[in-house]
C-alpha cells in the first residue's frame, strides 16, 4: 500500500468520509467503502490505526450531535468487520490498539481545521508516527488535517485512494475525446461558479443546473422567486455567458423548470416554463423539455464530466431531473467521470454505478482537476517529500 514498514507504528489516515444523512441514517456510503481497503490494509501491516475525517460544516470550537461520525463508525465498523472506536478527544487519547481502528471524531468540530492552523496540525502531528493522506474528496482544500499535517507529521505519504483516484481521472483528462462535455450543478453556488470560467476553456458544451443555473438565468434576466442562487455572483456569471458564447461552448439554460409553489417543499409543484416563475416560486428541478435538450446532448458526448445533482432529488417531486440525468450519462457509450458526495448518493438512488465509467469519491477535487489546478494536499506532500507526487 505505502512503500514503507507499518508493523508496529502509530499510522493516522486521513479518509474523506463526509456522507450524506438523512434522519441520522447514512443514504449513501460509497466513500466509506472506497476508504476500506487503505485503512484494511494498514490493519493488516500491523499499524496502530487511527482515522481522521470530516462530515459536513459543523460549527468549529463546539460539539453538534447533527455532525457526528457516530453513523460513520457503526457502518465502517460493519463493513471491515473490526471494532471502530469513535474517539471523542483525541488530543488526550493513548491511542490505537492492533487490530482495531479509532476514528477520531470530526475533525471539522476543531477551531482550526478549516483555517489550517499549525498549532492544531501539530498536535495531530505528534498523535502519529506516519500520516497517510487517503481523502481525494478533501485534497483540493488546504486544511489542518490535510496539509498542515502533512507539514507537521515525521512522515507524510500519499495514500492509494486518492492516488487511484487522482490516476484515472487524470488519464481521461490528458487526453478525451470531443464532444466533452460537462455538468456542474448542486448547491454549492460560490464555490463552483468560479470553476466554470477554466471549464469553458476544455469543453465544448456546459450543462449548468441546481444554484448555479439559478444565477445564471438570474444573469439572463429572470425571475428568480425563492430560488437558491447568489445575487453577488450574477456580474460574474454574466461574464461566463458572455465567453460561453465568444469560445462557441454550448451553454443552454433552463427553459422551463419544477417550483415548490410555497416555501413547504413537500407541498405544491408546479411546471411552468422559466418565464412564468413567480416571486413565490422555488425553482427544486428542470421541466421536461429541458430534461430531453440535456438528455440529448449527452447522448452525444464523447467524454461526459459530471458533479451535481440538477435538482432536490431528495424529495420526490423534483427527482426526475437528476434521474433523467443519471439514466442517460449510464446509457452514454461516452466515458463518463461523475463525483461528489450528494451526486454519489444520485448514483446510488438512481442505480446506475455499474454504467459510469469512473466514479470519484470527490466533487471540488474533482472539478479543480479538471480546472488543471495543482491540489494543494499534493503540493504539500511534494514541497515535504521533494519527489513529484503526481
Ligand atoms: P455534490 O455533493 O455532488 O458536490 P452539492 O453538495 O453541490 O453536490 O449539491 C447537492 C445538493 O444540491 C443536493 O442535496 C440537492 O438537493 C441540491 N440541489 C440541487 N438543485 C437544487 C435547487 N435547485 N435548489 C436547492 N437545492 C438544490
Ligand atoms: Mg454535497
Amino acid at each position: 500500500m505505502v512503500d514503507m514498514d507499518l508493523k508496529g507504528k502509530r499510522v493516522l489516515i486521513r479518509e474523506d468520509l463526509s456522507v450524506p444523512l438523512k434522519d441520522g441514517e447514512i443514504t449513501d456510503d460509497q466513500r466509506i467503502r472506497a476508504a476500506i481497503p487503505t485503512i484494511q490494509a494498514a490493519l493488516d501491516a500491523g499499524a496502530l490505526v487511527s482515522v481522521a475525517a470530516h462530515l459536513g460544516r459543523p460549527k468549529p470550537g463546539q460539539f453538534d450531535p447533527a455532525f457526528s461520525l457516530a453513523p460513520v463508525a457503526k457502518r465502517l465498523q460493519a463493513l471491515i468487520g473490526k471494532p471502530v472506536n469513535l474517539i471523542q478527544d483525541w488530543q488526550t487519547h493513548t491511542g490505537a490498539v492492533p487490530g482495531q481502528v479509532d476514528l477520531w471524531e470530526n475533525i471539522r468540530y476543531c477551531e482550526g481545521e478549516k483555517t489550517n492552523d499549525p498549532d492544531l496540525a501539530k498536535r495531530m502531528a505528534k498523535q502519529c508516527d506516519v500520516f497517510i493522506m487517503d481523502a481525494f474528496a478533501t485534497a483540493h482544500r488546504a486544511h489542518a488535517s490535510t496539509c498542515g499535517l502533512i507539514e507537521q507529521a515525521p512522515v507524510a505519504v500519499a495514500g492509494p485512494l486518492m492516488k487511484a483516484e487522482i490516476d484515472s481521472i487524470q488519464a481521461v483528462l490528458d487526453n478525451p475525446a470531443s464532444p466533452v462535455l460537462a455538468i456542474v450543478a448542486g448547491k454549492k453556488v460560490s464555490t463552483k461558479l468560479t470553476l466554470l470560467e477554466a471549464l469553458l476553456y476544455k469543453v465544448d458544451q456546459l450543462i449548468v443546473g441546481g444554484g448555479i443555473a439559478n444565477t445564471f438565468l438570474a444573469a439572463a434576466g429572470h425571475e428568480m422567486g425563492a430560488s437558491l442562487y447568489e445575487e453577488a455572483l450574477v456580474p460574474k456569471a454574466k461574464m461566463l455567458l458572455a465567453i460561453a458564447k465568444e469560445r462557441g461552448v454550448d451553454m443552454p439554460l433552463p427553459t422551463d423548470v419544477v417550483v415548490a409553489t410555497s416555501s413547504d417543499f413537500y407541498g405544491e409543484s408546479a411546471e411552468k416554463s422559466i418565464a412564468a416563475v413567480l416571486p413565490t416560486d422555488c425553482i427544486l428541478d428542470i421541466g421536461v423539455k429541458t430534461t430531453a435538450q440535456f438528455a440529448s446532448m449527452i447522448e452525444k458526448a464523447k467524454t461526459i464530466l459530471w458533479n451535481g445533482p440538477v435538482g432536490l432529488f431528495e424529495i420526490p417531486a423534483y427527482a426526475s431531473g437528476t434521474k433523467a440525468v443519471a439514466t442517460a450519462v449510464a446509457k452514454s457509450a461516452a466515458l463518463s467521470i461523475a463525483g461528489g458526495g450528494d451526486t454519489l448518493a444520485a448514483i446510488a438512488q438512481f442505480n446506475v454505478a455499474k454504467d459510469i465509467s469512473i466514479i470519484s469519491t470527490g466533487g471540488g477535487a474533482l472539478l479543480s482537476l479538471i480546472e488543471g489546478v495543482k491540489l494543494p494536499a499534493i503540493k504539500s506532500l511534494e514541497q515535504k517529500n521533494g519527489i513529484k507526487t503526481h
